[in-house]
């Protein structure tokens, strides 16, 4: 099939890796990729649903591309993903310059669905939520990048209560460790440094007698690969063994993200989050003791359904107290279908938003003191690209997940690893000088 694709990700680190995985399945049915959208035979953007928010931008980006597919009529648009999965075929109807859907579980299909397209120009919906996420046996494709996503698990058993999840990536999966560490060498061989280990859960991670600590540890002897990060823990299962494994095993990159998403142990239970703020703590302060040079992020939500300013003082207070290097902060978002969308006491949008301001405030001081902390200390950085805005200035980041501004009089490679003095810190990034 001689013909280009471009594919445009909107959400998680799921859906990078998903991208990757359509983008070698394509190329390995002769497809080439388009640098830019307009020289595309073929457009596929793949979609994010957690919340309203993510949906909406994604509907509208389909709306934009209209009048592209109205100048290039032969052009192919699918929409795959969270969003496709979620509203099928209806999407079809709505959108009728859309030419397929295409579900969480489907990609496999893609190469035979754009064959049809191009040949019959036959509109197809492909939602099977049945099938077994299969990963297409290639492997992601991240060439000419120093970072990759790679999956070790897919879907969710956990129905936290104001989540899409687990109805539209279905309940979990754990990948083979042998197709997980083989991809992982395919991905060294592409020249790829760092590699983040994603699920939606990976401390439920299981296969055979293999759980995710040593998952982790054979990662870990991949050649090549230097760092290896990993996300999503959910803290009710993150055990004292991946906390040793982290701290033990050099590659490991010292950063963990740990999504607290509320303070009051009321609104945790009606989460169904099954743990209590005390527990979380008692998790951080843990980790932090055996690594002291963690960086420790999370993920909050503010104004879930019956909130009291109480309550939300009480997300203020686990915030003040915990001191996460930095936070992803949302108002709740209803998800259709979830079971928080049955729950009473509604908080109104001028009060969500006015409590998520005031997290935002919070955290921000909090994040700039995390970051301030840091001038005069020496980072090994990964260099991922040159700066774009400053002559002999390159961005990487450091084993904590902290961006760098690095500032070189010699030239340096995307996928060096260069010792970094910290001078500056903003909200956003570090800034310093090479020294070695
Ligand atoms: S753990 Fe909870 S928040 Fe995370 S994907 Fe599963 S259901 Fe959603």
């Amino acid at each position: 099939m001689s013909k280009t694709f471009y594919i445009e990700t909107y959400g998680c680190q799921m859906n990078v890796y998903d991208s990757a995985c359509i983008s070698s399945l394509l190329t390995g049915a002769g497809m080439t990729k388009a640098e830019f959208l307009e020289q595309a035979d073929a457009v596929i953007i793949n979609s994010c649903a957690v919340r309203g928010h993510a949906e909406e931008r994604v509907l509208g980006r389909v709306g934009e591309l209209k009048g592209l597919k109205t100048n290039k009529p032969g052009l192919k648009l699918i929409l795959c993903g969270c969003v496709a999965q979620e509203q099928g075929k209806t999407l079809l109807e709505l959108f009728k310059h859309l030419d397929a859907v295409i579900g969480t579980k489907n990609y496999a299909e893609l190469p035979d669905i754009l064959i049809r397209l191009f040949n019959e120009d036959l509109k197809q919906c492909r939602d099977d939520m049945s099938l077994s996420p299969e990963e297409n046996g290639l492997g992601p494709d991240f060439t000419g990048q120093v970072t990759a996503q790679l999956a070790v698990m897919r879907g969710c058993n956990n129905h936290c209560s104001y989540c899409i999840v687990p109805y539209v990536r279905g309940p979990e999966t754990s990948r083979p460790a042998p197709a997980v560490l083989g991809d992982m060498e395919r991905l060294a061989r592409q020249g790829i440094k760092e590699v983040t280990l994603v699920g939606q859960n990976v401390n439920s991670y299981h296969w055979q007698d293999l759980n995710f600590p040593k998952l982790l540890q054979q990662s870990c002897r991949v050649e090549g690969i230097e760092r290896i990060r990993f996300i999503t823990s959910h803290p009710k299962d993150l055990s004292d063994e991946l906390i040793a494994v982290m701290a033990e095993q050099p590659r490991v990159c010292q950063h963990l993200h740990l999504p607290l998403q509320a303070g009051s142990d009321r609104i945790l239970a009606l989460m169904n989050r099954r743990y209590t703020i005390g527990h979380f703590m008692s998790l951080t302060e843990k980790a932090r003791q055996a690594m002291p040079e963690l960086v420790l992020t999370t993920d909050i939500i503010a104004g879930f359904p019956g909130e009291t300013e109480g309550e939300f003082q009480e997300t203020l207070a686990a915030v003040q107290a915990i001191r996460f290097d930095a936070a992803f902060t949302y108002k709740y978002s209803e998800r259709p279908g979830t079971r928080a969308c049955g729950l009473e006491g509604n908080i109104p949008e001028p009060e969500k938003l006015d409590r998520l301001n005031r997290l935002i405030k919070l955290q921000q001081q909090i994040t700039i003191e995390s970051n301030r902390a840091d001038i005069g200390k020496t980072y090994e950085v990964l260099v991922e690209k040159e700066s774009k805005k400053a002559k002999g200035q390159f961005m990487g980041r450091t084993g904590g997940n902290k961006t760098v501004a690095v500032n070189s009089s010699r030239e340096l490679k995307p996928g060096q690893t260069v010792k970094v003095k910290i001078e500056k810190a903003t909200q956003a990034t570090l800034v310093g000088e090479v020294i070695q």
